[in-house]
Parts: C-alpha cells; sequence; structure tokens
C-alpha cells in the first residue's frame, strides 16, 4: 500500500510538506514554511519563541504533531506528552527529503528536522539555500543548511555548542571545486568548517525506492520536479514549474518524460489558476528596457529577493544603456555562490560594469566582510549613486527603503517595480509603504499595484513582471499529457478548478485534507 498524506500547500500556496511511505520507506517532497498559515497567529512583533522549541509551532499547527523526524534539542519528552493526544499525532523515521528549490515556502522548515535526515536536492539549490542562510541574520526558523544547537538552561532553551551542518546529497552529482568545498562547508563565523565529511551525491534509490529528477523552470535556477517509483507506479511531483521563462524547455522535456513513466498519482501546483498566461521574460525585457531608455535620472529596479533571472535581465539592459548595475552585498555573495554551483553562472570579477552598494553600516557580518575584500575595487557609496544617478541601475527593494536616505537621489528617478502582485493584507501594508517612499522620494514609479485599482495594475504598465508560476491552461494541459490515473493538487487555494476542469479526462482528481492519510492500493 502507498500512503500520501499532505501536511502542507493544502489550500495555501507554499508551506508544501507532502509525507510518501511506501513498505519501510517515508520520504517528504519539501517542508516549507506556510507563510499564510504562519501570518493568521503571527506577524513582525511576534514570532514563535526560539527558547520554547516547537511548542509554539507545534501550538498553532504549524508543524505536524509527528514524533521522531524533529531534532531532538527543540522537541523533548515533555513536548510530547503534551501533543501525543493531537489527532494528528503520529510517530516514524523518515529517509530523507527531496527538496525541489531553494524558496522558503519549500525549504523554509526542514530548520526544524533532525540533522541526520538527507536532503536530496540539486547543487544550486544547495548552495543558493546556503547562500541565503548565511546573509541573514541567525533565525531558527530558517536554519535550512545548518543549525545551531539549543540545550536547557532553567527551563529555557538557548544556543549552545557550534553549528552543525545538514547532510545534503545533490542530484547532479558534479566534482566540487576546492573553491566551491570551502563555501559550503565555512561556518558563518568562518572560524571552522562546518563538516570534515565529504560531500554525497545521489544514490540510485531512497531507502527500498528508485528516484527521478527533472529539471524545470521556475523563477529561482535549480528547480527541479520528482517522481518515485512505488510499488503502485510512478508518484510525480511538479514543485513549482512554468512555461513561459527562459528555461521552458526544461519543463517541456519534465512532461515528456513523465509522460513515459505512466504515473500513477500526480502531485501538481496550482498557484495562478484563474489568470492568464502573463507576460513572458522576453516581454519584461522589452519593457524594462524601455522605460530605462525613456528615464532621465536614476533608475532603481525592485524585482523580487533572489530572482536570479530578474538579475540577469537588468545587466543585459544596462549594458544596452550604457548604465552601470549596483547590486547590494548580499546579491554578490549570491552570485558568487551560483557560479560555484554552475559556471554557467558568470563570475562577478570579470564583469566590470557591475558595481557593489557600500550600505552605512557600523559592522559587518563576516560574508559581507568577505565580499567587501574580495571586491574592494567595486565598491561605491552612497554618494556614488547620488553624483552618477542617470549612468546607473540601482537593484533595490523595499527592504532596502532606508538607504534611500543616504542616497539622496536627484528628483525625477525612476523605480520599477518588476515584482509580484500583492497576495494578502501584509503585502498590501508594504505596498502602501513603498508607494510612500517613492512619493517621498520624487520617483517615478512603474508596475505597482494600486490600491485604487484593488492592487490591480494600471493597463499601461503592464508587463513589468513575469510571474514564476504556470496559468491554470498550462497546468491543465501539462495534466493531461502526463495523464497520472489520480492527480492531487498542491500549492492552490483553488483546488476545486482541477476537479472541474478535468471531469470526462478520466484523471481522478483526489483533493488532500491536511494531515489525512490518502491511501492507494
Ligand atoms: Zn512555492
Amino acid at each position: 500500500m502507498v500512503l500520501i498524506t499532505c501536511y502542507g500547500g493544502v489550500g495555501e500556496v507554499g508551506g508544501n510538506k507532502v509525507l510518501l511511505e511506501d513498505g519501510d520507506t517515508r520520504l517528504f517532497f519539501d517542508f516549507g514554511y506556510p507563510f499564510k498559515k504562519r501570518a493568521k497567529y503571527f506577524q513582525e512583533l511576534l514570532n514563535p519563541r526560539p527558547g520554547a522549541g516547537l511548542l509554539d509551532l507545534l501550538e498553532m499547527e504549524l508543524l505536524p504533531p509527528i514524533k521522531g523526524i524533529y531534532r531532538d534539542d527543540l522537541a523533548g519528552e515533555k513536548l510530547w506528552q503534551k501533543f501525543s493526544a493531537s489527532p494528528n499525532y503520529r510517530k516514524l523515521t523518515v529517509d530523507g527529503v527531496l527538496l525541489t528549490h531553494a524558496h522558503t515556502d519549500h525549504s523554509g522548515y526542514i530548520s526544524f528536522l533532525r540533522d541526520d535526515i538527507p536532503i536530496y536536492t540539486t547543487i544550486m539549490t544547495a548552495f543558493i539555500s546556503k547562500a541565503m542562510q548565511d546573509s541573514t541574520p541567525p533565525n531558527f526558523e530558517r536554519e535550512v543548511c545548518y543549525s545551531m544547537p539549543k540545550g536547557t538552561k532553567r527551563g529555557y532553551l538557548r544556543s549552545e555548542g557550534t553549528y552543525r551542518p545538514r547532510p545534503f546529497a545533490f542530484l547532479d552529482c558534479p566534482a566540487l571545486s576546492d573553491e566551491a568545498q570551502d563555501f559550503w562547508y565555512s561556518s558563518p563565523s568562518r572560524k571552522r568548517a562546518l563538516s570534515t565529511e565529504p560531500y554525497l551525491c545521489m544514490p540510485e534509490k531512497i531507502g527500498g525506492l528508485k528516484l527521478r529528477s527533472f529539471p524545470v523552470d521556475h523563477s529561482i535556477p535549480g528547480a527541479a520536479a520528482f517522481a518515485v517509483q512505488t510499488s503502485l507506479g510512478w508518484v510525480g511531483y511538479t514543485g513549482d514549474l512554468r512555461f513561459h521563462g527562459r528555461a521552458s524547455y526544461q519543463t517541456e522535456r519534465f512532461v515528456e518524460e513523465m509522460q513515459e513513466l505512466h504515473p500513477h498519482v500526480l502531485l501538481c501546483e496550482g498557484t495562478r489558476l484563474k489568470d492568464k498566461r502573463g507576460a513572458s521574460e522576453e516581454e519584461v525585457i522589452e519593457n524594462c528596457l524601455r522605460a530605462t531608455r525613456e528615464a532621465k535620472g536614476l533608475v532603481i529596479a525592485d524585482f523580487g529577493a533572489r530572482n536570479v533571472e530578474r538579475l540577469t535581465t537588468f545587466y543585459n539592459i544596462a549594458r544596452q544603456t550604457q548604465r552601470k548595475l549596483v547590486i547590494m552585498g548580499k546579491d554578490a555573495y549570491l552570485l558568487d555562490a551560483m557560479h560555484l554551483a554552475s559556471d554557467k553562472v558568470p563570475s562577478l570579477g570579470y564583469a566590470t560594469d557591475v558595481l557593489i552598494y557600500k550600505d552605512f553600516k557600523s559592522r559587518l557580518a563576516s560574508w559581507e566582510a568577505e565580499i567587501h575584500k574580495r571586491y574592494n575595487d567595486k565598491l561605491i557609496s552612497p554618494s556614488y549613486v547620488r553624483e552618477n544617478a542617470k549612468d546607473i541601475i540601482l537593484c533595490f527593494s523595499f527592504w532596502d527603503a532606508l538607504d534611500l536616505i543616504d542616497i539622496a537621489p536627484p528628483k525625477g528617478g525612476t523605480y520599477i517595480y518588476s515584482s509580484s502582485e500583492v497576495f494578502d493584507e501584509e503585502g498590501a501594508t508594504d505596498m502602501r509603504r513603498l508607494a510612500n517612499w517613492i512619493d517621498h522620494f520624487g520617483l517615478k514609479g512603474i508596475g505597482l499595484p494600486r490600491e485604487e485599482l484593488n492592487w490591480g495594475i494600471r493597463e499601461d504598465e503592464k508587463g513589468y513582471h513575469s510571474s514564476g508560476h504556470a496559468c491554470g491552461t498550462d497546468l491543465l494541459d501539462l495534466i493531461r499529457r502526463i495523464n497520472p490515473k489520480i492527480l492531487i493538487p498542491i500549492h492552490t487555494e483553488d483546488p476545486g478548478y482541477f476537479v472541474q476542469n478535468l471531469k470526462g479526462t478520466g484523471i481522478e482528481v483526489r483533493v488532500p485534507i491536511e494531515g489525512q492519510t490518502i491511501m492507494f492500493s
């Protein structure tokens, strides 16, 4: 018998945690951070307490009550006495997590898993995850690649000892250069290596089950879909994907290869079902290039954090418009990590037209100090940006707004919003604030979701962003072509869309209920 239980990503975009069980083998597809569910209870200054271990997260049902999968230092016997009566309580061990990509709604809550559970993923996803963790302040909800163990002191948990690495197995099993190994094994304090164990490569099987992975196109490099061969046939999992990005041929190939496996079950994402296909990356390039050509002063490009595809887009636009691209230290750190993962990502050292913004900070974290040392000749100050405003594209986001005070940009600059739409109340609040900052500095905003349009974008300002997700009709086409016996919609607020639109195709749609096991025999 094959069992599938969705512990997240149910009625929600992201937070995926899908448990697959067959015989003695158990594994998770992703183990993500549930943004929406978390925001029901928590906000900026009200967060789960690291000192309480997993108590707050289990109580608010942000994590499934499964004994045996979490770090012992965060979840002791006392905690399980409290949660062993929960309806979904279980006790089990797992053989691994198949991680599709480095967005935290898929990877974030790996932080809480036992640190002997292997994470199977591409080297690109692993390296992006490490760069992201290295360059954010310590946070127990973001310990994907390594974790700080905790010990008890007067009933309260405190950090104790040194960072412990999580075993990652790289699907693409490359031979890592010395530099890449240095990066992968360096602890954030740089004092000592995280591990001296050799890195792992993908085995043929996990537990008793054969595994296949497929590169797919999404808004972050390194994204993969998976298929696992169970006793009932193949079970496929799309992760997040699309057909309209630069690497859409990868998604096409995934569909073709998956089709040949004749899967019994397919778990498929459904992020933007009702939308039209939307702008392609090519259209985004065209629109952003035009806006940059028309701009008189400073151009600020705001694209989602870690949207490396968009970063490349603006790099090319900068070259075509004879501007310099100014990036933040964390972007430089990320690009270096990506270059170590794949030499298809160009080396920053050779990109003479890229500069690094040196912000106003009294103390640098060690990753940042390293970047400043490595690229000393690329560092520029806020006043450099002000004085050379018309020759610069500045890669900024709302979270860098304070730096605008230091730059004091000349009036009449352009702020291109090339990022995702507003999904929720929190996003709306941020967008209101961003609009105020843009106004305050006399910038011209383009492509912003506007409150008076119910957070829609003005007709003449559409096409400055391309989504990371396929639209509904593209997904229906994918499902029909792969033709699984059973479809499980996941990562969607509207599973009914699939029920309705797959009627008469012979594909049975099983809408998951969080924490409830679906049995296949
Ligand atoms: Zn996602």
